[in-house]
């Protein structure tokens, strides 16, 4: 063998030795969150990830390259309960020390591919979201029937989004989203009220996405449900947030100039107007009127959720705060974001973790949204006929009493009070529920 050939073989094992120490980068784990909307599949990297990707026809699949990387994780453990993907894989992959995934899919659907840099509890991630062809969804109503007053509650965070974490190590994401599915139940059982969750399971929703769901719906309050977290453990209590005039005006401001939301907000008349002009002018009369109408309900709407937080917590503003926040943006729809408390306090974490007290704030924030709907019901719904019933207290009356006259359980009467006992006091005054 001449001297020549000697440094190839040298030159090869060195190529070699190198190439697998670029694979500096691992696969560590990976999740999927499936929701009514799409699917997010999400890869934990040692490190940034640097990758490429292609679809494949006949039968569908997409895959992914991850350069100078090993995979650490067994993809067949993974738990799918999708219905996009039929089967995640690793195939055989084109360069040495890189590794491709394949995602077998059930449907035609184009995925979206992006890093995310790393957010405790999270390193840097790989996220696959793959979107559903959401039809979209047309709602009718009639317009001699009375309707129900329609109500979304937004359980905040969600997914690879934990919110703040408590010391006890719960996430705000749960803590949201059992209140909400307790307070979105409480609401569902009352006459004249139709609530529905903004998120239903452990996913992300973008927070215009969020604003829109509840638009498509209709709704008349939207209620986001978040806790709080500070730098340091002593701050708690409980806050309400409602959308500043300063953000509504600036959002009427880039709504104007988005000709698809002026078709969203005058119905079939934009399609008419064929002035561009006299269509700004109309969309901007109806905003700002709405905008007003949105505004003063948030701020009623939220004194009644204090007033009725109040009971189980106590507040950390005992006012409505104005705020500029990305989830209360909405200048069509009374929006609200309660704080139900603070992660970072040890005390309210512990409580917060607990179903029990879960249960308590949800049952507070239902009754503040039906007496402040009961009182000032919107025009066409329902509740214009169920007048607030209020009962005062005296001598000899008792709970099975008052129940018989009004004819509504004493079950009902309690959990509309908030009693927690059957003794009732001379002169005390009772919202009486209808049945
Ligand atoms: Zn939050």
């Amino acid at each position: 063998m001449s001297g020549r050939g000697w440094l190839t073989i040298i030159g090869l094992l060195t190529l070699n030795f190198i190439s697998s120490a670029w694979a500096a980068n691992a696969i560590k784990s990976v999740r999927m969150w499936p929701s009514p909307e799409r699917t997010r599949v999400v890869f934990d990297m040692k490190e940034t990830p640097k990758f490429s990707y292609f679809s494949l026809k006949n039968p569908e699949r997409f895959v992914v390259d991850f350069k100078s990387t090993v995979d650490k994780t067994a993809l067949e453990k993974l738990k799918n309960s999708s219905d996009l993907i039929k089967r995640v894989r690793y195939s055989k992959p084109k360069y040495k020390g890189s590794t491709r995934v394949v995602f077998d899919l059930k449907e035609v659907v184009q995925p979206i591919v992006f890093a995310l840099a790393p957010t405790a509890p999270y390193g840097d991630r790989l996220v696959v979201d793959f979107m559903k062809e959401a039809p979209e969804e047309v709602i009718t109503r009639g317009m001699d029937t009375e309707r129900n007053v329609i109500i979304a509650i937004d359980a905040g965070h969600g997914g690879e989004d934990p919110g703040s974490i408590g010391h006890n190590g719960v996430y705000e994401k749960r803590v949201t989203l059992s209140v909400a599915k307790r307070l979105t139940a409480l609401l569902n059982q009352q006459k004249g009220f139709e609530a529905f969750m903004v998120r239903t399971g452990d996913y992300y929703v973008n927070l215009n996405r969020r604003t829109d769901i509840a638009r498509k719906r209709k709704a008349d309050l939207f209620v986001s449900i978040h806790a709080d977290a500070f730098t340091s453990p002593q701050p708690r209590g409980a806050a309400v947030w409602v959308l500043s005039l300063r953000r509504a005006n600036s959002e009427i401001g880039k709504w104007i100039e988005q000709r698809e939301k002026h078709s969203e907000l005058l119905g079939g008349a934009a399609e008419v107007i064929k002035d561009t002009q006299n269509e700004k002018y109309l969309a901007r009369t109806l905003l700002d009127m709405s905008m007003d109408h949105s505004i003063t309900t948030s701020y009623e709407v939220a004194d009644e959720v204090l007033k009725s937080l109040k009971g189980v917590t106590r507040l950390h503003n005992r006012k409505p705060q104005a705020a500029s926040l990305a989830v209360l943006k909405s200048p069509d729809i009374p929006s609200i974001l309660v704080e139900i408390g603070f992660m970072s306090n040890p005390r309210e974490a512990k409580n917060l973790a607990s179903r029990k007290y879960q249960y308590r704030l949800a049952g507070a924030i239902n009754q503040s949204i039906q007496r402040y709907f009961i009182k000032s019901p919107p025009a066409g719904t329902l509740l214009t006929k169920l007048k607030l019933r209020q009962h005062k207290v005296r001598s000899g009356e008792s709970l099975s009493k008052l129940a018989q006259r009004y004819n509504v359980s004493v079950g009902k009467i309690k959990h509309a009070n908030n009693l927690k006992s059957d003794l009732l006091y001379i002169g005390q005054v009772l919202d009486i529920p209808h049945s």
